[in-house]
């Protein structure tokens, strides 16, 4: 055997021997996923997270092997744990899914689960509607989105964020969902990590594994108004971070955050020169003073904007991205790859909704939320008021498992969202009040009865 030849051979032994232990080890980790699950305790555990990666660091540093490369290694395999250990049953998705089954057996369901507005779209998109075949819209067009779309929403956003930006640091998407996608899979790789405040909306989790990503949360609390702690967050970033993710206003606490803090969390991201992706599709239901994440002027930020909740237009699947030119451009690869562009009559529709003034509905959700707050005051739960969204993310007295009420409750014709969707609060679970206030009382008088 040539040098080469023994080499391969023993790179091979080594292969094979690595994967008999990742079985192994995968094994385990299902084992503990049954008794996490049996006991009701979360699949991530970020202290256990950390002993492992001192563990690592330890033994990079004992063993003279490059500790970044051995953290990356440590991440895969604590995604592979995730993933084997993740059950998704219990999101807000799955119950409106089961609530959909039992509808289609003839079911009523109360939805207080899902952040759809009942309101109809802006009028100008039924006149639009009516326009865009006549006006040849529908056929193929750039994967940024129609050029004069994107300067459209270019002014709506530099007028609205109090901010200055031009067409090429807007791309049209799918919805804010698939923005968030997007800029989650191009700018990060496999094994780097992504720091996403808990609770949070589950797809930024959900984006992370999928793309074999590393998510680093950081728990909020209500007793501490859902503020995170920026220690936390700042000994959370290590080499191999590369994204914060931010959602204000918050679903599904409602939170907006102090400016102080927000500036604080900034400093971090500049420092470490992280992306800092903004979900700000709450951000026309702000109560409290909110300032977008664009305002510091951060080369790295991408922000996402949907007409989901702001135009009542959720099955229309429209939203739109806010970068800087350099990550549009980056973006737009990975969108022209999926979907070449979004659908043009769309594009349109959304365009001229842009000339309707949607206050209104901000004003009608304040008075459910308000409505709903009063329920929720009587009923003795224990939540923070939101500074906007559209949502009261609650808990009783005495702590619940919200994921079997969840389950419980649409036997009883309500649905609504557990807790566990949106990280470790069992005993949380989301109101939405996104229904007329004569329904939302309806399903909370139901509600009461099984608490
Ligand atoms: N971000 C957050 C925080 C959300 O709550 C939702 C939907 N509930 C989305 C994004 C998705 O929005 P879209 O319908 O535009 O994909």
């Amino acid at each position: 055997m040539t040098e080469l030849e023994e080499l391969r051979k023993r790179i091979e032994d080594i292969t094979i021997e690595m994967l008999s232990l990742l079985k192994t080890r995968t094994e385990i980790a299902q084992e503990i996923g049954k008794i996490k699950n049996k006991e009701g305790m979360s699949v991530s555990n970020e202290s256990r997270e950390d002993e492992l990666r001192e563990l690592v660091k330890r033994q990079s540093k004992e063993i003279n092997f490059n500790s970044n490369t051995a953290l990356k290694f440590l991440n895969f395999l604590l995604n592979e744990s995730v993933k084997v250990q993740s059950s998704e049953s219990n999101t807000h998705l799955a119950i409106f899914l089961k609530a959909k089954e039992l509808e289609q057996k003839g079911k009523k369901i109360i939805h207080l689960e899902v952040g759809e507005p009942d309101f109809q779209p802006p009028i100008n998109v039924k006149k639009a509607l009516s326009e865009v075949y006549d006006r040849g819209f529908g056929k193929y067009g750039p994967a940024k989105g129609l050029p004069e779309f994107r300067t459209k929403l270019a002014e709506f956003a530099s007028k609205n964020f109090d901010v200055n930006i031009n067409s090429e640091n807007i791309m049209v998407t799918p919805g804010a969902r698939f923005g968030v996608f997007l800029s989650i899979t191009t700018l990060l790789d496999p094994e780097d990590e992504i720091i996403v405040i808990e609770p949070a909306w589950p797809a930024y989790r959900q984006c992370a594994i999928n793309a074999g990503i590393k998510v680093r949360s950081v728990k909020t609390t209500l007793e501490n108004n859902w503020e995170p702690n920026i220690e936390e967050i700042s000994s959370c970033v290590n080499d191999n971070t590369k994204m914060i993710v931010l959602n204000y206003p918050n679903n599904p606490t409602g939170k907006i955050l102090p400016k102080a803090l927000q500036d604080k969390i900034l400093e971090i991201v500049k420092k470490h020169d992280l992306y800092i992706l903004s979900d700000e599709i709450y951000s026309n239901y702000s109560n409290e003073e909110w300032k977008s994440i664009l305002s510091y002027n951060y080369e790295k930020s991408i922000v996402t904007q949907s007409f989901s909740k702001s135009h009542s237009m959720t099955g229309y699947r429209i939203g739109y991205l806010i970068s800087s030119q350099k990550i549009i451009e980056k973006l737009a690869k990975l969108q022209a790859l999926c979907l070449t562009n979004v659908s043009e009559p769309i594009q349109y529709i959304s365009m001229k909704s842009l000339e309707d003034d949607v206050t209104e509905n901000v004003k009608i959700m304040n008075e459910r939320l308000a409505k709903l707050e009063f329920i929720c005051k009587e009923m003795e739960l224990e939540f923070f008021r939101p500074d906007g969204a559209m949502y009261i993310f609650a808990r009783t007295k005495n702590p619940i498992n919200t994921s079997k009420l969840s389950e419980e409750l649409l036997n009883y014709g309500v649905a609504i969202a557990p807790g566990i969707g949106f990280g470790d609060y069992n005993e949380f679970f989301r109101i939405s009040a996104c229904l007329d206030i004569k329904t939302i009382i309806k399903g909370m008088d139901i509600l009461k009865t099984r608490l």
